[in-house]
């Protein structure tokens, strides 16, 4: 298991998938983690490619089964990373993308915390936020005010993250998600660190000087 992981949270709204697609030609190998969520899906989503759209008695019988690496309840919706997947390209080296709720986060660090790197990705302002949202139109008056609520309570887990991106500016967001995702594959597991110090080691006999 030789790959990184890189968590994203913020509010729905904050351009989290935006600032990926511009980063992608710039940030190597990737995997992106395709949740699976009870939730309906909006206008143009489509199964399999930006979520696994389930039934709730599915994803209970799923978390039963300890199949979800991490999952939360988001506005009344089931969210969830299945671990294998995960598990599989870490394995192959590839650096994990995660787009995941404060909640999700803190569960995935108690696992997998040595080799996380998470970043915080809003708007600059909560008035912002609500404009964006509402311009969005895709959510109805009592989503975008449970979203607004939801950004309030997830805004006091900042200091939890590594990395805060103001999406202010999208050319100069975009740069630091870069850079941020290039540091996060540089981060050696556990494991890695490990198997390096066994080889540095191993290569003078073990006589103290
Ligand atoms: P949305 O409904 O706007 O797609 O997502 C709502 C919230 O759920 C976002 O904050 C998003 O980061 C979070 N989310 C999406 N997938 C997962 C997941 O697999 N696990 C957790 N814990 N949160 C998720």
């Amino acid at each position: 298991m030789n790959g990184a992981i890189l968590i994203l949270s913020g509010p729905s709204g904050a351009g989290k998938s935006t600032i990926i697609q511009r980063a992608e030609p710039h940030i190597g190998d990737f995997y992106f983690s395709i949740s699976t969520t009870t939730r309906p899906p909006r206008e143009g989503e489509v199964h399999g490619v930006d979520y696994y759209f389930t039934d709730k008695e599915s994803f209970e019988r799923e978390i039963a089964a300890g199949e979800f690496l991490e999952y939360a309840r988001v506005h009344g919706n089931y969210y969830g990373t299945s671990l294998k997947p995960v598990r599989e390209a870490l394995a192959e080296g590839k650096l994990v993308i995660f787009d995941i709720d404060v909640q999700g986060h803190r569960l995935a660090r108690e696992r997998m915390g040595d080799r996380i790197t998470s970043a915080f990705i809003t708007p600059p302002t909560l008035a912002e936020l609500e404009r964006r949202l509402m311009s969005r139109s895709t959510d109805d008056p009592d989503t975008v005010r449970r979203r607004l609520e939801n950004a309030r309570e997830e805004i006091r887990a900042l200091e939890e993250y590594d990395f805060l991106i103001v999406n202010d500016d999208l050319e100069k967001a975009t740069e630091e998600f870069v850079s941020i995702a290039r540091a996060a594959r540089l981060r050696p597991g556990h494991e890695a660190l490990e198997r390096f110090r066994e080889s540095w080691l191993a290569t003078v006999s073990n006589t103290p000087h």
